[in-house]
């Protein structure tokens, strides 16, 4: 399948920092969106359905799945997570690139379905730091907090399978990273051809 425009997937152990990352991404970049994804978890804290995720019940979300309607989905730390085609055609049909705040699993389909679509890779400095993080961020409780960091010793060996790696030791280090990945990606022919159309017709290129 073709992607209209650029496709980034971010993905990251739990408490790497990758929705902090990608929230400064979108407040400097007006070209982006960001896709709500549906899940089976509770909201947290100041979540609100529609914002952060649609929350749905577990039949719900697995009626979904049996009418097509995710492109991708996965279980994470014991809940469903997927991407509705509905949320990728929602940016698309509004001319913006899109990222996809998923996990490795969900990152590894959007390859398969889009060859084009960039996957970028969010990894902690070190264990130790992910342990103070996911304990400071004081959202979980201790046994979630424990399930996330067992997770995440498997979660890092998927990084090699991802296109780009971004290690978020100083937060505006990484952010200036994943602002470079995402330019780069647009100054690719193909890319530029599409956001540039008035400039290649001008110098009759196809
Ligand atoms: P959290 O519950 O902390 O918001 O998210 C848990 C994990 O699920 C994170 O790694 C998050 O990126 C991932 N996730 C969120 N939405 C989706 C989705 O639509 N698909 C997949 N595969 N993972 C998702």
């Amino acid at each position: 399948m073709k992607h209209p425009g650029n496709l980034f997937v971010v993905a990251a152990p739990s408490g790497a920092g990758k929705s902090s990352l990608v929230k400064a991404l979108l407040e400097i970049d007006s070209h982006l969106a960001v896709s709500v994804s549906h899940t089976t978890r509770a909201p947290r804290g100041q979540e609100r359905d529609g914002r952060e995720y649609h929350f749905v019940s577990a039949e719900s979300f697995h009626a979904k799945v049996a009418a097509g309607d995710f492109l991708e989905w996965a279980e994470v730390h014991g809940h469903w997570y997927g991407t509705s085609c509905g949320a990728i055609e929602q940016t698309v049909a509004g001319g913006q690139d899109v990222v996809l705040e998923i996990d490795w699993q969900g990152a590894l389909q959007i390859k398969q379905l889009f060859a084009n679509a960039v996957l970028i890779f969010i990894l902690p400095p070190s264990w130790d730091e992910l342990a103070q993080r996911l304990n400071r961020r004081g959202e979980d409780g201790a046994a979630v907090i424990a399930q996330r960091l067992a997770n995440a010793r498997h979660e890092v060996e998927q990084a090699r399978n991802f296109d780009f790696v971004i290690v978020n030791a100083l937060f505006e280090s990484a952010v200036f990273d994943l602002k470079t990945i995402v330019h780069s990606q647009r100054l690719k022919y193909a890319a530029l051809r599409r956001s540039r159309p008035a400039v290649f017709d001008a110098l009759n290129l196809s």
